[in-house]
Formats: structure tokens, sequence, C-alpha cells
């Protein structure tokens, strides 16, 4: 027993909290009230800590009128303890009033706790206008305090203030502490600034896990798959163990440039250190073999795994309306529901796109229908841009408008873009003009929707049409963006842009297309360059350029095996004239030609593809 002394109590409830056993921290607290020793100022701020850290808001307020009976709140931890606790339950309202109530507030600990509670209760403004008040008041701040600015600062995406906080910092002479660092490192990623976050990255001494997560998703975020991948070979390099957080983004980055084999060779590593059992990495399996165009594997890991989430089934299903294979999404997303797991906004994005690509207009109505009415949810602009898209390509263009006209919310750019995309697929002009100027209106700036438009007057031989849009992203400032193709070889990714010749290959793989082109022409090939944008900077046809696709396709035949696939990544959709060429390509060398494009993947096979030209 710790008798009648609250020293004793104290120093043994202390040690409980610090050491993250709250329960008992807890238990010990009622023991001494049950043996009649009184609790004081020094009894509070671990109760209270443990009470927060066990999200037990009854119990907290019955500590709270417990500190004002016994009269120790005027005391400065256990004010600060509670301020702590209000914010752990989203309760910042009642942090702020037990912080405005302090009569001696002007203390750095409590300062920092309440802007820390801001930033954890997502009001990053207020933890902002907070550490101004402090500077006014010429109150120092700690490491503690910037621990709970900057990540503000990354939430607001306000580079400027996180630059000028990193600079008070440095001005201040204080050491860059390791978890400041890191948290500077993420504001910069957030912030989309990843030059500034490598080079505070590279400045640092000593990196731990955390440092390289934080660039690691910082690329990640910023949809820079080929850094990821430098910087994971970097980690291997230094022996640096890459963590499930980590893995998570490397994966990801796999699955966007399509390299499978090192997707694969982290799985073995998996396997080998027991982390297979782990929900999210798996997740991130099962995205990263489906988006390299291997669904068997992808399939069998899901159907391996001893619990599935949300996030696993919708992987599964995405993956394979991304092959075309709606009817089994849709068989998926229907044992999904019978398997008792709720379908998530998500998870409906998903299967309507997987429908889409596979004409199921019947089933995609159900699915739309059916949000409300059995799942509570209700359909938002994604889910009837999927809608459109799911009517427009099976030819119905005027449902598919009188949907866009009875939505109950104003239609975004991407829902005219799905009908937009519709009416090339179509060859309707007429519908075409009204979507383009409404989805200009809405996206003035994406590049995409113009060279669409285009696309559709060239299939229909509009020259004029063709220069009016011309015309328009001149004005704009806008250009084509480059087209950039990736493949994998031996661990290593391969990118080409169109017309590239700076791959060490490069006079092998022209001199390749060459002669495959000759073998296309024969069986019967014939070039169609309508789809072609007059390129304004380099003032010459754009159709002089080889497509990125065709160079990593023929760098892929020439290194690979006969008779294996070959897997193409591209950044924007396959063109026309590209995708016959393919076609003629997988019958002429008898080969299997996997190509993932912006929407979808298309396998060709034997002179034909599995989207049916439907892309
Ligand atoms: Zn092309
Ligand atoms: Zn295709």
């Amino acid at each position: 027993m710790l008798g009648k002394c609250s020293a004793a109590w104290n120093s043994r409830l202390k040690l409980y909290a610090q050491e993250g056993r709250f329960f008992q921290a807890l238990q010990l607290y009622c023991q001494m009230q049950l043996s009649g020793v009184p609790p004081d100022g020094f009894t509070f701020p671990f109760a209270i800590k443990s009470c927060a850290a066990l999200q037990l808001p009854k119990t907290g307020e019955q500590l709270h009128s417990c500190v004002i009976r016994i009269g120790c709140g005027a005391e400065l931890f256990v004010r600060t303890a509670l301020i702590a606790m209000y914010a752990r339950f989203s309760r910042i309202r009642d942090a702020r009033e037990v912080f405005d109530e302090m009569p001696r507030r002007q203390n750095l600990v409590s300062w920092n706790a309440l802007i820390a509670g801001y930033n954890l209760n997502k009001q990053p403004l207020e933890a902002l206008v907070l550490f101004r008040q402090m500077h006014v008041l010429g109150i120092e701040f700690n490491s503690i305090t910037m621990l709970g600015l900057v990540p503000a600062c990354a939430r607001l995406q306000d580079l400027e203030t996180g630059r000028c906080l990193h600079g008070i910092n440095i001005k201040n002479g204080a050491d860059l502490d390791e978890s400041v660092a890191n948290c500077f490192i993420t504001m910069y990623a957030r912030c989309g600034d990843m030059h500034d976050a490598r080079r505070l990255f590279d400045a640092l001494p000593e990196k731990n896990i955390i440092t390289w997560n934080a660039l690691i998703s910082g690329y990640s975020q910023n949809g820079h798959a080929d850094d990821v991948l430098r910087l994971y070979r970097e980690m291997e390099k230094v022996g640096a163990e890459a963590d499930a957080v980590s893995l998570v983004c490397i994966l990801s980055a796999c699955a966007s440039l399509g390299a499978q084999s090192i997707g694969r060779g982290i799985h073995e590593h998996v396997i080998q250190k027991g982390f297979q059992f782990n929900v999210f990495l798996m997740n991130a399996f099962i995205n990263m073999y489906a988006r390299c165009g291997n669904l068997e594997l992808a399939l069998k890991l899901f159907d391996e795994m001893p619990q599935k989430n949300i996030v696993s089934w919708t992987a599964i299903i995405n993956g394979y309306g991304m092959h075309g294979l709606g009817d089994m999404a849709v068989d998926l997303f229907d044992r999904m529901i019978a398997s008792g797991i709720q379908a998530d906004s998500i998870a409906f994005v998903s299967v309507l796109s997987a429908c889409s690509h596979a004409g199921l207009v019947d089933k995609a109505w159900d699915y739309l229908k059916c949000m409300k009415k059995n799942h509570g949810l209700e359909p938002r602009l994604e889910h009837y841009a999927c809608m459109v898209d799911v009517l427009g390509r099976a030819g119905q263009i005027n449902e598919a408008r009188n949907l866009i006209d009875a939505m109950p919310m104003k239609p975004d750019g991407a829902v005219w873009g799905a009908l937009l995309g519709a009416c090339k697929i179509h060859r309707n002009v007429e519908i075409a003009e009204i979507a383009a100027a409404n989805v200009f209106q809405l996206e003035p700036t994406n590049v995409g929707y113009y060279v669409l438009l285009s696309n559709i007057y060239a299939g229909l031989r509009n020259y004029e049409g063709m220069a009016t849009v011309r015309c328009m992203m001149r004005e704009r400032g806008l250009r084509k963006p480059p087209g950039c193709s990736y493949i994998e070889l031996q661990q290593r990714v391969h990118i080409f842009l169109a017309g590239d010749r700076s791959h060490p290959q490069a006079e092998a793989i022209y001199k390749m297309l060459d002669r495959l082109e000759e073998l296309l022409k024969e069986a019967g090939y014939v070039a169609d360059m309508s789809e072609a944008l007059y390129d304004d900077k380099d003032s010459e046809y754009e159709m002089l350029a080889v497509h990125s696709e065709r160079l990593a396709i023929a760098f892929g035949l020439m290194n690979s095996e006969p008779g294996t696939r070959v897997l193409v990544i591209k950044n924007l959709r396959v063109c026309i004239d590209c995708h016959t060429a393919i076609k003629f390509m997988s019958k002429v060398v008898e080969r299997e030609i996997v190509v993932r494009d912006a929407t979808r993947f298309h396998h060709f096979r034997n002179g034909d593809c599995s989207c049916k030209d439907f892309w």
C-alpha cells in the first residue's frame, strides 16, 4: 500500500502515465480516492492526461469539477492538462475557455497545448493567430510550438507562412529538432515545393524513418512516382529499412509506372519479414498488381486476405473495371455487399466506372438509384459524371444530356467532360460543341478537353473547327502536355517522350520501328494522322514525332523474350493512329501488347484490342 501520503501516490501515477499505462493510472486514481488520500495539483495532470488518452469525456468532466472543488484550478499544469484533454475530445471551445480563464496564462506550455489543440481540431488558422498573439506578448517559442504550427501551415498549404516559420526557427538559433525538421519537410511537400523539401532533407545529418517517409510521401502526393522509386533505391543503398508507410507510397509509385517487378521484389521481402497481414500493405499490393495488368495475382492476393476492408474490395473492383471486365467488377461489388461490408462513395465510383467500360447501362442505373435508397449515400458529382459516361459510351447521348439537366446540383467540368468524351466515340459534333462550351467555362485551363474537341473535329475532317480550337488554346497560353510512356525492364523503369532520341538504344529503337512499319503496311495498316494537333512551338506538325508508346513498345519487343507480354503505361489517351498500329503490331510480331492509358487497359492480341475500340 502507498499509505496516506499523496506524494507516493502521485509519483506512481506519473510513472504510469508516462509509460502509457493509462488504464492503470486511472485505476490508481480511484484507489487513491477510496483510500481517502486527497488529490492535489500533482495528481490531476496525470489523471487528466490518462483520461484524454483513453477518450473518456464523462470522466474528464468529473475530473474537471473535482479540480474546481478542491481549488487547484489555478495551477498551471492542471489547466494545461485540461486544455489538452478537451482538445483531444474535439471540444476546442472548452479548451479555449480553460485557457482564457487562466490567471497566469502567459506560460509557454499552455500556449503550446492550445496551439496543438487547434491543429488537432483542424483549425489551422486559429493556431497561427495564437502564435502571432504569443509573439506580440513576447513569449519565446520552442520546438513543441513548431510541432503544432508547421502542420497548420501544411494544412492551409500556406507556403509563405511556412517558410517564414522556418526562417524564424533558424534565426532563433533553435537547433533543428529531428521531429521539427520532419514537420518542415512535410509542410514543404504538402505545399508542393519538393525542391525545398529535398534541400532540407539533404541538409539533415541524421535521418530516421519518419524523415524518409516525409519526403517519400511528398513525392508520392505530388505525383512524382519516378522520384519515389529513386528515393527507395537511395534508402536501400544506405541501409534504411522501409516501413509500411514508405512501402505503401513505393507500391503506389510502382502502380503508376507499371513497375511490376520492383513491386514483386517488395512483395517477396514483405513475406520474408512476415508483414503480409498488414491490411494497408495488402491493399497496396492488390492495387499495384491490378494496375500493372496482373489481375490474376491481384485476385489471388485478394482471395487470400483473411480480413478485407472496403479499400481491398474497391482496389480489386477498380482493377477489373480498368480492364473492361465489368461483369466481374459488378459481381465483386455485389459479393462485397452480401458479405456485409458497407459500400462507400468511392466504391460506387469504382463500380459505376466499371459499368462504363463494359457498357452495362441497366446495371449502372440500378447502382445509382440504390445508392440513396439502400445505402443512404447521396450521389455526388463524380457519380453523375460516371453515369453520363456510361450512357454516353453506350451511345445514349440524349439520355446523358437529360441526366445532366435533371441533376440536383450544378454539373462540373468532369460531368460535361464525360459527355464530350462520349461525343468523340459517337462522332456527335452538335452535342460536343455544347458540352465543350460548358467545360471550357468551368475548366478553362484543362488542356485535355481542348484536345478532345479537336479530335472530334479531326474525325470529321473539320479543319476549320480544329483551327478554332488551336486558336483558343494559343490565346489561353495552353499547350498539349507532352505524351510520355513508361516500360519496366529488369527492375528499371525506362521513360520515353514523343520523338525522344535520348535513350541509349535510340538508334536501334528507331530502326526497329521502321522495320515494324513496313511489316504493318504489308499487313494492311494505313496511317491515320487526323488526330495530330499542330504544334506551334516547333512550327512543325506533331505527326512528325513518333508517339512515346511506340518507342516504348519497340524497346520492349527488342529487349524481351519472344512470346512474352509487353506492358507499357501511357500518361495520356492513346491516339487513334497508335491504337490501330498497335493492333497490327500484336498480330505481326505475335505478342500480347498491353497498354494502360489515361482511361483504361488495352490488351492487344492478334490484331484486336480488348476495348473493342471504345475508349
Ligand atoms: Zn499516338
Ligand atoms: Zn483499345
